[in-house]
């Protein structure tokens, strides 16, 4: 990570403050950048003051986005010239619009009178024509003023760079964004950004769980953050603390630096463990797994001693291409994964799409769902005639992988045993169908489900007779037993692991598992919280799947107590009726048996 540089601001304008905020933590990690600040609908324009030599290079800026947007629009006018006369006539009218003297000379102006940024004069220019338009009697005048905000908006992404690409921070940049898909979080991990601040999202986000795998330290739920952040601020992000501290003091700055050189010495003596065997502290085996997106994410999860893959989740080839993945991809990718993994269990879950994994190919079906969360999402939209094609083929790919490694299928979103009858039925007939073909695969192939809603948790002892394994997925399953959306900031506080009632569920599910002899593993973020595992011990689970980069902490945490004492815990917290009884046991449990490291305080 490259030093802070020092402020842009100038004296023309008073430095800013030092201002602390806090939002969720959701990926553990310091970080100290420069902010590149993404808009909500609009873009937000950069309002800085400049040097005085800095005005050539302002209004150079501004030309070449002027120009940039130009080209641009020519593009399109070619386009539609053969097909739409009068959108032909709005692109011409846009493109004089260029050029208009009171746009561009007076932002011009602005630069070099009151020493101000491209985009910000561009601002000013744009507010005053708009007021003009504002101030006019005739309707169809009125409405000209989108116009001019669609042209400002076209050059201030060019000024921005923001035409290049979705998104393009500079490296070691702090990304400052109102929302994240989990698509562009995909990519900005390829851009090495710095850190992730989003005014929404959960702690089980996707977008959270991302930011987790990659190891990107991430704030979300800051509410406001993108009102108050201005590209190029210097912030310090604190992603273990949920703190986010804008335009910090140079105190500041080396506390957190020191705090930084403490975690990585920490984080290096528990790599030191890595290749310890995962035991309780009466030597109870606790099989310690990775949840990844794709086959790049093996070595990490090797190199942070996971012994297995408990989650793969497919549906990332889907949401990070504009191609639909064909048969031969799911094999291609299913085979590496395999023979990465060289001999140990991976566990591919099949396609999960829909709510905030949203594919190219769903947003263009548009299904105009009111609630995403509860529609035809993830195993039902496998089920149905539009991601029945997609499911077949993945299928078939899937069988074929298997042949190179031990694998496992996994249905996610199962509601019950009649959906389960349902997907094994499909999952039979590509049997059938490769066997016909003569094409191989392993016939004794385990498959499983994702237990992640309460009627699955409700009817696990049923289910646990149809299949070989349950994975429990309690991102879903608290979002779903509190009726809590995972990705919405304004009820994160009901959005807790905690929850007895969720702790009911899970007990209820492992214990209907170990009577049927099949295994149920944890593969939410509940099970990455050293703090939170002795409980998932102590409920009966012992396999545990999560961020790669969490193994560390976990296994050196499952190691300082027995099963008898987690279960004591479990006993002792039974019944206990609210969060916040439970919390603080559990809380009392892991500080008495020092599960984790103390946290700088937010
Ligand atoms: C879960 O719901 O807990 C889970 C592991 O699946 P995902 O986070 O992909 O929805
Ligand atoms: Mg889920």
């Amino acid at each position: 990570m490259s030093p802070p540089k020092a402020p842009s601001t100038t004296s023309a304008s008073e430095p800013r403050r030092e201002q602390r905020r806090n939002g969720l933590g959701v990926s553990a990690g310091i970080a100290i950048g420069r902010a590149y600040l993404i808009g909500r609908d609009t873009l937000k324009a950069p309002r800085h003051h400049v040097e005085a030599d800095d005005v050539d290079t302002e209004i150079a800026r501004l030309k070449k986005a002027l120009s940039a947007s130009d080209k641009q629009l020519e593009k399109i006018k070619a386009k539609l010239a053969s097909e739409n006369e009068s959108d032909y006539h709005i692109i011409d009218a846009h493109q004089l619009m260029l050029q208009d003297e009171h746009l561009v000379d007076r932002a011009n102006t602005y630069i070099s009178d009151e020493l101000i940024c491209a985009e910000w004069a561009l601002r000013k220019a744009v507010d005053n024509i708009v007021s003009v338009f504002d101030a006019v009697e005739d309707e169809y005048l009125r409405e000209r003023r989108s116009d001019v905000e669609f042209v400002f908006e076209r050059v201030l992404r060019n000024l921005l760079g923001r035409e290049a690409g979705p998104l393009s921070p500079p490296p070691d940049a702090i990304v400052v964004a109102y929302d994240l898909s989990p698509a562009d979080t995909a990519l900005l991990h390829k851009a090495a950004v710095a850190g992730l601040l989003t005014d929404a999202g959960g702690k089980t986000s996707h977008t959270a769980i991302i930011a987790r795998a990659h190891e990107i330290p991430a704030v979300v739920g800051l509410e406001d953050l993108t009102e108050v952040v201005e590209t190029d601020d210097l912030l310090i992000l604190d992603g273990t603390a949920g703190v986010v501290i804008v335009n910090p003091s140079a105190a500041t700055v080396a506390e957190y630096r020191e705090e930084q050189r403490q975690q990585a010495a920490a984080a290096a003596v528990l790599m030191t463990n890595r290749a310890e065997p995962a035991l309780t502290s009466c030597g109870v085996p606790i099989a310690m797994l990775a949840n990844i997106d794709g086959p790049d994410e093996i070595d990490d999860a090797l190199e942070y001693g996971a012994v297995g893959v408990g989650l793969v989740r497919t549906e990332y080839v889907y949401m990070t291409s504009d191609q639909l993945p064909e048969e031969q991809q799911h094999y291609e990718s299913a085979k590496s994964l395999l023979e990465k993994m060289a001999g140990r269990p991976v566990t591919l879950r099949t396609f999960d799409l829909g709510a905030d994994k949203l594919a190219r190919f769903l947003e263009e079906a548009d299904l105009g769902e009111a609630n995403p969360a509860l529609g035809l999402r993830s195993i039902r939209l496998c089920l149905a005639s539009l991601g029945m094609p997609l499911f077949v083929s993945q299928l078939r790919g899937l069988l074929r992988a298997s042949m190179h490694g031990p694998m496992r299928i996994m249905f996610p979103m199962i509601s019950g045993v009649g959906e389960l009858r349902e997907a094994r039925a499909v999952l039979d007939g590509v049997k059938a169908d490769l066997r016909a073909e003569g094409i191989a695969f392993d016939e004794g192939i385990k498959v499983g489900i994702m237990i992640e809603m309460p009627s699955a948790a409700l009817m696990s002892e049923m289910l646990a007779h149809e299949c070989d394994f349950f994975s429990i997925g309690t991102n879903d399953l608290i979002q779903y037993t509190m009726a809590v959306d995972r990705v919405n900031e304004h009820v994160s506080y009901l959005y807790e692991p905690l929850h007895p009632a969720l702790l009911r569920l899970i007990g209820e599910i492992a214990s209907n598992a170990k009577r049927a002899g099949i295994t149920a593993t944890i593969c939410g973020e509940m099970a990455s919280d050293a703090v939170i595992v002795p409980v998932l011990i102590g409920l009966g689970l012992r396999d545990l799947s999560m961020s790669a980069v969490s193994i560390p902490e976990v296994k050196s945490a499952i190691r300082k107590f027995s099963v008898a004492e987690a279960e004591a815990l479990v006993a002792e917290i039974r019944n206990l009726p609210t969060v916040e009884e439970v919390r603080t046991a559990v809380e009392r449990f892991a500080t008495s048996r020092k599960l984790v490291r103390a946290a700088k305080a937010g």
